[in-house]
């Protein structure tokens, strides 16, 4: 299976605080009003069915939903799909969470979403070239994938390794790995082999001063988000 089950431990331990934005999880909650409305400008997600591939404790997938898209959230953890599962109630809004990888789901439901989102954990798996083949099968023709992850390169090094768990202690020390953080050239090269067009890319900038998140269209040199098709 394409799972590393230290990295899905790392997420089972801190899992408790996921809805917690002074937590771990702050970085996560900050950009994302940034990628929500990213994916709901270039994809209108009210009433499409939407596939949230390794979710989490449902940040992406919550508001989603919120905004009427029909989500179903998988993950590989048992204690942030529970807490998922538990926010829900808490906040009234209606997600399907599954314990399944991409692969699994695209072989039960091939080709069943209008969009696909796969945010922050392609940098966790072992083959993350097999997840995007596996989020292009979960994709109808004509429908849209959103993937986001690291660059890797010094300055990404920098910012999201050094800076954010050393220094800002934004994350835990070892959260990331420096050699799992992906190029822009890599994922675009997965993103034609799986079929699919890549149509954008953003990046998403912060600025410690500040302690603000904000997309960028030509700075991809740390966070970035990447926008493909399936073709119709
Ligand atoms: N996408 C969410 C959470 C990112 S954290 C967000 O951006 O808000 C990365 C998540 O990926 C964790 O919850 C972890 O358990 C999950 N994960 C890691 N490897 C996985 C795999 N192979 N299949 C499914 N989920 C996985």
């Amino acid at each position: 299976m394409n799972v590393d089950p230290q990295e899905i431990a790392k997420f089972e331990a801190l899992a408790s605080r996921w809805w917690d934005r002074n937590s771990e999880f702050k970085p996560l909650h900050d950009i994302n009003p940034l990628r929500a409305n990213y994916i709901d400008e270039h994809s209108p997600v009210s009433g499409k069915r939407l596939a949230d591939v390794g979710c989490g404790g449902g940040i992406l997938a919550e508001s989603m939903a919120l905004r009427g898209a029909t989500v179903t959230g998988i993950d590989m953890g048992e204690a942030p799909l529970a807490v998922a599962r538990l926010h829900q109630q808490d906040s009234g809004v209606a997600v399907d969470y599954r314990h399944s990888t991409a692969e699994q789901l695209a072989a039960e439901m091939p080709e069943h979403f209008d969009v696909v989102c796969c945010l922050e954990m392609l940098e966790h798996v072992p083959d993350p070239a097999a997840v995007v083949a596996a989020c292009a099968d979960l994709a109808r023709p004509g429908g849209s994938l959103y993937f986001s992850t690291i660059n890797r390169n010094p300055k990404a090094f920098l910012f999201a390794v050094v800076g954010a768990e050393h220094i800002l202690k934004l994350l835990p020390p070892g959260t990331h790995e420096y050699e799992k953080f992906i190029k822009p050239s890599e994922l675009a090269g997965w993103i034609r082999d799986a079929g699919l067009q890549l149509e954008g890319m953003a990046g998403m900038l912060y600025n410690p001063l500040t302690r603000r998140y904000r997309l960028s269209d030509t700075d991809v040199s740390v966070n970035y988000l990447v926008r493909a098709g399936k073709p119709a």
